[in-house]
């Protein structure tokens, strides 16, 4: 299959100036009207049924051959980050604050290279959903098309996606099935006592002695309640309390993240932390207030669809360029509310490693998607569409 990717690189010119569009003009999360209309756009002018609005701003492209009954989703995320950039490329992002930092601009162009090659076939025979989703970064845009209807009116067998991996070789290709990535939970603990005179500790309650002692004890969450063998991360990112020497505040604030890669431990690391809380509270005399704020769940890849997209890249890149069983990630990705309804895969493929510039990590100011791959990956959305179709 390598003529696929052959073929794909003659023509990828105009998808790598896509890609650099659409990293000059990056949108936050429901905010993607520039690149929705672009992709819509696109879509059209290829002879896909477009369906806009789902989530918002995304956007559907749907293409029918034949008689077959198998449906097909691909799925690609728009949206950008909140980071000032600072690759220096060409093609720097004009918005202040706001880059293309987590190569989505290259998932929607690979989708895209991938949506033109398989529109000029005539050959294969069945329904192809194309779903470009708003709002991965955070905001749960995969959650708002699907509330919106985006199963119901365009019924997929299985789904797949893809995203990029700095620290892996350009091209290379890594599997996993099972939990791949982390749910991820958001906690805010208000922890409120009674401010007093900071030379007179005995007449007030002091939160922040207690905030302290309470990320300690978070600590033995993991350490100690989490059997060693399973995944889990409590990590207290921001801790506010108090604003001069001789002054004992009335509330700190605690901000955490909790990710797992298992429901029974996601549960687990809820009671666990709203018991010690409570009771690092309570033995401090102050009162803990906690909102617990559930966040995407852990992504699980079904073991068939998987053995099929790993097959795919065998016969595109070959053994060498494919990780068959990668290790799980505990970073978290809201493809994972596709494939709770959906079996699918969602695979990686490597941004560069070493000393390359692709070796930068995604989130970083200096990072940016590898356009050696918009034709590695598309050739790959291809091939996986022809095997799909061709069952
Ligand atoms: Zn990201
Ligand atoms: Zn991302």
């Amino acid at each position: 299959m390598t003529y696929l990717r052959d073929a794909l690189t003659d023509r990828v010119g105009e998808f790598i100036q896509l890609r650099r569009d659409i990293h000059r003009h990056p949108e936050l999360a429901f905010e993607e009207h520039r690149t929705s209309d672009l992709v819509a756009a696109k879509l059209e002018s290829w002879g896909y049924a477009v369906h806009r609005g789902l989530g918002g701003t995304g956007v559907v492209g749907t293409l029918k051959r034949g008689t077959s009954a198998r449906r097909l989703g691909l799925r690609a995320d728009m949206d950008a980050l909140p980071i000032q950039e600072a690759t220096g490329a060409e093609w720097t992002s004009v918005k202040p604050g706001l880059m293309h930092a987590c190569g989505h601009d290259g998932h929607t162009a690979m989708l895209l290279a991938a949506a033109k090659t398989i529109a000029q076939d005539q050959t294969w025979d069945g329904t192809l959903n194309l779903i470009f989703q708003p709002a991965e970064e955070g905001g749960g845009g995969a959650v708002r098309m699907m509330a919106d209807g985006l199963f119901e009116q365009h019924p997929c067998d299985a789904v797949f996606a893809m995203h990029n991996m700095p620290g892996t070789p350009v091209g290379h290709f890594v599997f996993r099935d099972g939990a791949a990535m982390a749910s991820s939970d958001y906690v805010t603990l208000r922890i409120h006592g009674t401010g007093g005179h900071g030379a007179m500790p005995h007449r007030a309650a002091d939160p922040l002695v207690a905030a302290a002692s309470i990320v300690m004890a978070l600590q033995t969450v993991v350490s100690r309640n989490v059997d060693p063998l399973h995944t889990a991360v409590v990590t207290v990112g921001a801790l506010h309390a108090g604003q001069a020497n001789n002054v004992i505040p009335a509330l700190a604030t605690l901000e955490l993240s909790v990710r797992s890669l298992d429901p029974e431990v996601r549960r687990l690391l809820e009671q666990r932390i709203k018991a010690l809380v409570a009771a690092q509270a309570e033995s401090f005399g102050v009162r803990a207030e906690i909102d617990w704020r559930p966040g995407y769940c852990v992504l699980v890849n079904s073991v068939a669809e998987t053995d099929f997209a790993r097959q795919v890249a065998l016969d595109l890149v070959g053994a060498e360029r494919v990780t068959l069983h990668g290790p799980a990630l505990t970073g978290s990705e809201d493809f994972a509310f596709m494939l709770e309804k959906i079996p699918g895969s969602y695979l990686l493929i490597g941004n560069g490693d070493g000393d390359s510039a692709g070796a930068c990590m995604v989130h970083n100011p200096g990072y940016d998607f590898n356009d050696d791959n918009i034709a590695t990956g598309a050739a790959y959305w291809v091939a996986l569409a022809e095997k799909f179709f061709a069952h």
